[in-house]
């Protein structure tokens, strides 16, 4: 996304009327967006900062049915997180959304494995007859010790393998916007909603704030889906508005690891006292997570603190032959759950994650709750509510039947990787790499390489990701910012130990050009975000020992 390109999208949403306007770029408002555009409905969408940069970055990153919550008895959220788990991997989205398989280990050889197998059974038949993942399956002792050497036999009688699936959330909830834009929604980044529009008893768009000028705007639509997750409340104060609900966040905070720290072939869960624990592979590392607890600090900048990280590695470690320690940890995140809860709510441990539709005025629709696994769902009934407002008949939902932007044809890809690798002449993991990022669109990165060769260099020494990633992310996936590369477009941030501060001057260096920075915007951006990682490491500097 160029600079003009932005302006003019920026000049549609000042001056068009719209059907429907998204406020909040997180998975909820990306899919009501892509939802309301693939009905045919005029869509503005805007983002206060960047895509996926509230909680759909910070997620543990799995496409779940969500197990837990069979012992809660929530079969219908199970049964329909299932299916959209389904879904993805098998038709939507099955460039970006792939199977894992976790061991469920038993401590005891007959009790726990019929509770847990009876669970299990249950959890593979709710998916429907349609499917993609294997079914769950028995494991020995002695299999055990061989998928997973680094889990203590001595207090492990074997356990049960299932498959869930994974994603790249960040990559994925831009993926979406992308998407939507394809079907003619306007989409932009770095816009706040600063309060709503009134005429009369009506909600009739919002007033809003173009953080990169400094520029304030009206956007005028028929109707407004408030979508801002944890923010929600925050506009609707701002705009006097009663909202049927509130919402209490709870913080969950992931560890991620070197695949050498733990010796295991498959993710493993592991039940808690309050919740569970999973251990996830995530390309060359684990992601160890997470923990609920209530939060009450910024929105913005959730941290971890030391109880959060101990708390971890002393689950993990009661399993592991070989204790993991603070040293070992590459990097930490915290994200904020938003729960919709009764005011009354004392624990969030036990609410539950099915969300809430809130119309409280004409023109005015709210969402919150849910999971990032439904989110389609989720677009599809708040879409349905606002589609009441607008006093005309609205297609029904037809997301079940969207392919994301780069999922048509990766299966015939993957099929044809030797041949891929011999006519683009760069490595079979790199080519890997761009598939299970870009999909079958892939080529569209390399395009830049033709003119420049250095584009092909990595970004970060060990790491797949190549230089065209950040000049693609700047040209098609609308990056403003270093922060935009390097923790949401790659995810770099999360995989080296200095949290990216050595990448940001290389892309830096390849986004100054195409954004129009002089040397002094270029080093204003690369202090903006050492200063960013700087906070990070403050907060953290009492839980891991990295520089
Ligand atoms: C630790 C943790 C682990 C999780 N793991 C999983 C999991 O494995 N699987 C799963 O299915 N779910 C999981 N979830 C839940 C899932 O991540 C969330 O349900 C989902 O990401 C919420 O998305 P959202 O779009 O509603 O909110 P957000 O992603 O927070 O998006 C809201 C957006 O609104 C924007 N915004 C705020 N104010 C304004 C404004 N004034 N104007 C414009 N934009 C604004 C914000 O910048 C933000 O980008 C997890 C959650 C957490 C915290």
């Amino acid at each position: 996304m160029k600079v003009s390109s932005r302006e003019r999208i920026l000049e549609k949403l000042s001056t068009l009327d719209f059907d429907v306007l998204v406020i909040g770029g997180g998975v909820t408002g990306v899919g009501a967006a892509l939802d309301a555009a693939t009905r045919g409905l005029k869509v503005a969408l805007i983002e206060a900062n960047d895509f996926a940069c509230g909680t759909s970055s910070r997620s543990s990153k799995l496409i779940h049915g969500g197990l837990r919550y069979l012992e809660q008895y929530d079969f219908k959220l199970v049964r329909e997180a299932l299916k959209e788990r389904e879904l993805m991997v098998g038709r939507t989205a099955p460039h970006l959304v792939s199977a894992v398989s976790f061991l469920f280990p038993l401590h005891e050889r007959v009790k726990e494995r019929g509770y847990v197998g009876a669970g299990l059974a249950l959890y593979d038949a709710l998916r429907g007859k349609e499917h993609v993942l294997p079914y769950h399956r028995h494991i020995s002792s002695r299999k055990m010790r061989e998928i997973a050497p680094d889990l203590r036999g001595d207090i492990l009688k074997g356990g049960i393998l299932y498959y869930d699936a994974q994603v790249d959330d960040a990559r994925h909830t831009m993926t979406i916007a992308r998407t939507a834009e394809r079907f003619g929604a306007f989409v932009a980044n770095q816009v706040e909603a600063r309060s709503l529009l009134h005429d009369g008893n009506r909600v009739v768009g919002a007033k809003v704030y173009d953080r990169e000028s400094g520029r304030e705007f009206d956007i005028k639509s028929a109707t407004t889906v408030l979508a801002a997750g944890i923010w929600n409340n925050k506009i609707q104060d701002a705009s006097q508005v009663n909202h049927g609900y509130d919402i209490a966040m709870s913080k969950g905070v992931h560890i991620v690891l070197p695949k050498r720290a733990i010796s295991l072939k498959t993710g493993v869960i592991l039940k808690t006292a309050l919740s569970v624990l999973f251990v996830i592979p995530w390309k060359d590392f684990w992601i160890v997570g997470t923990t609920d607890t209530p939060w009450t600090g910024s929105r913005e900048e959730p941290l971890a603190t030391r109880e959060d990280v101990d708390y971890i590695l002393e689950q993990a470690n009661q399993v592991l032959l070989h204790p993991l320690k603070h040293s070992e940890i590459v990097s930490v995140y915290a994200g904020i759950r938003p729960l919709v809860a009764p005011a009354e709510a004392s624990s969030t441990t036990k609410i539950s994650r099915e969300h809430v539709v809130d119309h409280p005025m004409q023109g005015l629709v709210s969402i919150a709750g849910g999971k990032y696994t439904t989110y389609r769902i989720m677009a599809r009934d708040v879409i349905d509510v606002a589609a009441s407002d607008l006093l005309r008949i609205v297609p029904k939902s037809c997301t079940e039947e969207i392919a994301l932007l780069g999922a048509d044809g990766y299966p015939a890809l993957v099929n044809s990787l030797d041949a891929l690798v011999t006519e683009h002449g760069i490595s079979r993991e790199v080519i890997v790499h761009l598939l299970s990022r870009y999909g079958a669109i892939f080529e569209e990165v390399l395009e830049a390489t033709m003119l420049d060769a250095s584009l092909l260099q990595p970004i970060e020494t060990g790491l797949p990701y190549i230089r065209a990633e950040i000049r693609y992310a700047v040209t098609h996936e609308k990056a403003l910012h270093i922060s935009d590369v390097l923790m949401r477009r790659t995810r770099i941030a999360l995989e080296v130990r200095d949290r990216g501060v050595a990448a940001a001057r290389v892309a830096a260096q390849v986004m100054a050009p195409l954004l129009g920075w002089d040397s002094s915007k270029v080093e204003r951006e690369i202090s903006a975000y050492e200063e960013l990682v700087a906070r990070e490491f403050a907060a953290e500097s009492a839980i891991v020992g990295v520089a």
